[in-house]
């Protein structure tokens, strides 16, 4: 493994001089501000060079993609065998679910989780759309406005319940943390002066990544249950349009944002809603949800993220500010069915 990063690193810099080499170096923002104070910059701090990822921490993962059929699910004397390059033999394996019939695999991902290695298998094929529900009641349908601290408010303002799974288990993975702190600063150091790590060291990383792991499973299954019964209650389903990645970074809310598994959530929905006739519906990135009031329509020119209470100046409507703006999103997705022609009329009804 170490061997591989080697060359492969090499090979990079050598493509890097290649590409760049007759252009001065580029570091990176981040390093470019500390250079003005008088840091000098590394290799590392180059702009474009590979990452490199930890050999403790990142565990064991690899991917590799299909050409020609040389991925494939075996069964030979009552066993499995995932045959991927290399193991021509085949890896034997559980299949937690049965492979769609018509299905292509389009890759592989191998992954150590503690002491037991799971592969993922990509499958393309073709699932049955079931055909749109042609005529949506605004009773039937549901609206949830995404919210950092609990996955999302829905409009009848009713939040998600969601358990913040990586906090359940922050404490006893701080308690992990300590230790594993501690066994390396008592580790024995080797000749060239790296610390030789103990069999109770490794056995404390194995137990942090189950940990983890089982947190990430944890939260994928909730995640699936929850889309589940949305997709069965309701016909229709709005949701805001968020670029998540461009909200961590504007809110600095960064990993905890990432840890909330929202962008998951709403694959979740769509493919889910999709496959049972429902509607799935994504506000316009420019509607401003939060801002308006959904009892009178009146808009704020101004609303501080502090403000956990939305304030009409208007109608003097006071509401939870997430409650506020999942009814708007509601809104928002009565009148765009209302637009297609799927909206049932309200005075038929
Ligand atoms: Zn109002």
């Amino acid at each position: 493994m170490y061997n591989d990063a080697k060359i492969r690193f090499q090979a990079a810099i050598k493509k890097y001089n290649e590409t760049y080499g007759k252009r001065p170096l580029q570091y990176k923002k981040s390093v470019q501000k500390k250079m003005k104070a008088g840091y000098v910059p590394s290799l590392r701090d180059v702009k474009g060079l590979p990452k490199f990822h930890s050999k403790k921490q990142g565990g064991f993962s690899y991917t590799t993609n299909q050409t020609n059929g040389n991925i494939r699910i075996e069964s030979r004397d009552g066993a499995t065998f995932l045959r991927i390059p290399k193991f021509p033999e085949g890896i034997p394996v559980r299949l937690h679910r049965k492979l769609p019939a018509d299905g292509l695999v389009k890759k592989v991902t191998l992954k150590r989780e503690g002491t037991r290695y799971l592969a993922s298998i990509s499958v393309d094929y073709p699932f049955e759309k079931a055909p749109l529900k042609e005529t949506v009641l605004a009773a039937n349908m549901t609206a949830l406005d995404y919210s950092q601290s609990g996955l999302y408010v829905d409009s009848d303002g009713k939040k998600a319940g969601y358990p913040r799974f990586h906090e359940l288990i922050g404490k006893r993975q701080r308690r992990l943390n300590k230790s594993l702190a501690r066994k390396k600063e008592r580790a024995m150091k080797d000749e060239n002066g790296q610390p030789v790590y103990s069999k109770n060291y490794r056995q404390t990383v194995v137990h942090y990544q189950k940990t983890m792991a089982k947190a990430a499973n944890q939260r994928n299954d909730f995640l699936h249950k929850r889309s589940h019964q949305i997709t069965n209650d309701y016909d229709a389903i709005v949701v805001e349009d968020l670029d998540l990645t461009n909200l961590a970074q504007c809110l600095k809310l960064g990993k905890k944002l990432h840890d909330n598994g929202f962008g998951m959530f709403r694959s979740m929905l769509k493919y889910k809603a999709e496959r049972k006739g429902k509607h799935y519906i994504v506000a316009d990135r420019f509607f401003p949800s939060s801002k308006l009031c959904s009892a009178c329509g009146h808009k704020k020119e101004r609303l501080r993220l502090s403000e956990r209470t939305y304030a009409c100046e208007s109608c003097h409507a006071e509401l939870d500010r997430d409650h506020n703006a999942a009814l708007n999103l509601k809104n928002y997705g009565i009148h765009a069915l209302l637009d297609t022609g799927f909206l049932a009329d309200p005075v038929s009804n």
